[in-house]
């Protein structure tokens, strides 16, 4: 930690008593503690500053705040954040702060350090499923500790700047893998938005700047039109006899722009949808009165905007499994452009901007039911043993974590909620384990569907089964929820264990008649030997005849060590194999000394990625392929974060050396803009006289007055590729010229 040169204390009081200014304080001595909680941390924090250089007790200050202004959670919680920093960081211990304020708040912030704990470590790739596992294992003991600490998060990509790049590009990634997707399961809409977009303007820079600016350039005309869009509509609400109420038009955040022209494949350009029109009514009386005029409100636009009939979205009648609330319709506004228009009150605003902190009650009367459920499925999951590896854990709940919900029924009406995509075993699972491992169908309105049916919204669905059935590996490729794959999984484990027993029976007979002990150091030797994962793969193998045990009576033992014959002859013939495909994989002298990997000898056999393409200069991780070496990715390449959570163990990290002289590389630029016969000679003119750079290939395409083309061209660094946009955006009659990954 960097000490401060000058400590401002006004300016670090003035923040508090701003942070201060947004709690919900309801007496003295509520106010009296949050005093104190800051007294702490401020003395304990003296004399360290962030890397920005400001005072460190700034951070906590405002985590604080975003506590209390925008999750809206209590001065107990706000107690924490402004402590969650002293026990890691300073001499501070929980004792002294369960004595200064009660176990309660000791507890939570023994939740806080403990996460933070993981997260500091080098090797994060690695340690992302067990990272996401304790956060959630503390979500299940109290959620405020998950809600400060994505305060935390939030704070920290605030104020990145000052970081070293390297670190905000881990920092970020992380925050995208792990705090957006928990931030949204919490209903958390905002904080996740703006997670995922400052983690893109880390990670992905350039396109980020690139939507930012398009989005500025059309600030005027969008105003102008949402103005023309909402008037109107005012008029009539207010004919109505709506006295209270706020609309107003809402940008849509740069990563969900982004998402859009990769999934839609369209320019930024012909996204009509940049933005949503939002109403708000404030409407005294019961929830039931709510939703009546929110229904009234729908009616008056629909009079006004035609609507697009499979848009409507009803959250008011059953709410989203975070307990989002809301009514969306996409409708025809002026020039004929689609817009979507979100309906709700201001309750179910509140919940929709702090998720479930402003409905969620800790002393637990009456809890929020649907989050209930959801947590106690997370405990389910957590309690079992048998997540086989902490990747696979963290991919199945990821995948819950995005997912949106249906709602299927039970024969009696009982409402069940589902993520989409969910099978009939995935529902048999929901409703009792006995019902999943038996499951052989389901009878849904009248017709009988297998297990693997896929279910839709509205589906009520009678199971069926049979004592008979049992649990396989194809249903894995069945279900998708958690909760029905962890059980299938710990079955199947089961039956592989009584498998196992006798493969172990078997072994010890023949190594009774081997003459060899029986122990754990002669199974370890055996199954390093044979190359198994473990003891219970190897005695499944040689109960299931996978596994011969005449194989045995090659090995000579001298004790509990396995003595391997002709041991010298195979080593050497595995050398040779290995020197062999390294002489056929390494290129010819064109470049591989450019690159140095962590950790590894310099000349190394690597390819450049052909899906992104990366360039010298370029930031880049290595992967390690099955038959090709290591291939080198751009850490914004739109493969990078499934390769990160697919095989972490086979990222490893890369850096570009000092570049030799006479490398090239070749990269693709698309560009656009008006057909003008001399363009064409002034684009080629400055590639390759002005810049001396040499083109492999240019093809345009012109319509209506306009051109697209790609030009393939061959440069040494991505310093000289930005020179050359540079210059080509330069040129008159040019809109746009970006690099293609
Ligand atoms: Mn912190």
């Amino acid at each position: 930690m960097i000490k401060t040169q000058v400590y401002n204390e006004e300016q670090v009081r003035a923040a508090f008593e701003d942070m201060l200014e947004t709690c919900s304080v309801r007496n003295a001595n509520e106010r009296k503690r949050i005093e104190y909680a800051y007294k702490i941390a401020e003395e304990a924090h003296r004399g360290m500053a962030r890397k920005s250089g400001e005072p460190y007790i700034l951070h906590p200050i405002a985590v604080a705040k975003i506590v209390s202004e925008e999750i809206g959670l209590g001065p107990t919680s706000v107690i924490c954040a402004l402590l969650h920093d002293v026990v890691e960081d300073t001499d501070i211990s929980l004792d002294d702060l369960q004595k200064a304020f009660n176990r309660e708040i000791a507890q939570i912030i023994d939740g806080l350090t403990k996460i933070k704990g993981v997260f500091e470590s080098k090797n994060w790739v690695e340690q992302q499923a067990e990272s996401v596992r304790k956060i959630l294992l503390t979500l299940g003991d109290d959620i405020r500790v998950v809600l400060i600490k994505i305060a935390d998060r939030l704070h920290n990509m605030r104020t990145m700047d000052a970081m070293p790049s390297h670190k905000q590009i881990r920092i970020a990634s992380e925050t995208m893998y792990i705090y957006a997707p928990i931030a949204h399961r919490l209903g958390l809409y905002r904080i996740k938005s703006e997670l995922e977009d400052l983690s893109m303007k880390y990670t992905n820079r350039e396109i980020y700047s690139d939507i930012a600016r398009k989005l500025n350039e059309k600030k005027n005309e969008r105003e102008a039109f949402i103005k023309q869009f909402i008037d109107p509509l005012k008029q009539k609400l207010t004919e109505h006899g709506f006295k209270e109420f706020r609309i107003f038009g809402r940008p849509k955040h740069i990563f969900s722009i982004w998402n859009k022209i990769k999934t839609k494949k369209v320019s930024f350009e012909n996204i009509y949808d940049l933005f949503a029109i939002r109403i708000i009514v404030d409407v005294h009386g019961t929830m039931e009165q709510e939703k009546a005029e929110c229904w009234k409100v729908y009616s008056i636009i629909t009079s006004l905007y035609q609507p697009k009939p499979d848009r409507l979205r009803d959250w008011i009648s059953t709410p989203k499994g975070n307990g989002y609330e809301s009514l969306h319709t996409t409708v025809m506004g002026p020039h004929g452009k689609w817009i979507e228009v979100q309906i709700r009150t201001e309750r179910m605003d509140k919940i929709a901007e702090r998720g479930v902190a402003a409905h969620w009650r800790y002393k637990g009367h009456k809890s929020n039911g649907k989050f209930d459920i959801w947590l106690s499925k997370i405990r389910d999951f957590l309690a079992s043993k048998d997540t086989d590896s902490a990747i696979e854990f963290i991919t199945d709940f990821r995948h819950n974590l995005y997912e949106s919900d249906i709602y299927v029924f039970t024969p009696r009406g009982d409402i069940r909620n589902l993520p989409h995509g969910a099978s009939v075993l995935d529902f048999a699972f929901d409703v009792h384990t006995e019902v999943g491992s038996s499951c052989i169908g389901a009878k849904i309105d009248g017709h009988l569907y297998p297990i693997t049916h896929k279910l839709k919204n509205g589906d009520q669905v009678e199971i069926l089964t049979s004592k008979k059935q049992k649990p396989n590996e194809e249903w894995l490729n069945h279900t998708i929820t958690s909760r029905a794959r962890t059980k299938i999984k710990s079955i199947l484990k089961n039956a592989k264990r009584k498998e196992a027993e006798i493969g172990k029976e078997m072994l010890e007979r023949k190594l009774r008649n081997l003459k060899v002990r029986f122990n754990k150091n002669v199974i370890n030797e055996l199954v390093h030997h044979f190359k198994m994962q473990d003891s219970l793969e190897f005695y499944f193998a040689i109960a299931t005849n996978k596994f011969d045990l005449k194989q045995l009576k090659d090995l000579t033992f001298n004790g509990d060590k396995i003595v391997v014959k002709k041991e010298k002859e195979t080593q050497s013939i595995n050398e040779e194999i290995i020197n062999k495909r390294i002489r056929d994989n390494t290129p010819k002298d064109d470049g591989h000394a450019i690159s140095v990997f962590g950790g590894f000898a310099d000349r190394i056999d690597y390819s450049v990625a052909s899906c992104c393409e990366p360039l010298p200069g370029d930031d880049v991780f290595g992967f390690i392929t099955i038959s090709k070496g290591i291939r080198i990715h751009r850490t914004d390449c739109p493969n990078a974060n499934d390769l990160r959570q697919r095989y972490p163990y086979r990222v490893v990290s890369t850096k570009w050396a000092k570049q030799s002289q006479d490398v090239l590389f070749l990269t693709n630029i698309r560009i656009n803009g008006m057909d003008d016969v001399g363009l064409v000679n002034k684009l080629t003119s400055i590639i390759s006289d002005e810049l001396k750079l040499n083109m492999r290939a240019i093809s345009l395409d012109a319509k209506d007055g306009i051109f697209e083309g790609k030009i393939t061209v061959f440069v040494k660094n991505k310093q000289q590729l930005s020179q050359l946009i540079k210059k080509l955006r330069a040129v008159e009659g040019i809109f746009t010229v970006e690099r293609l990954s």
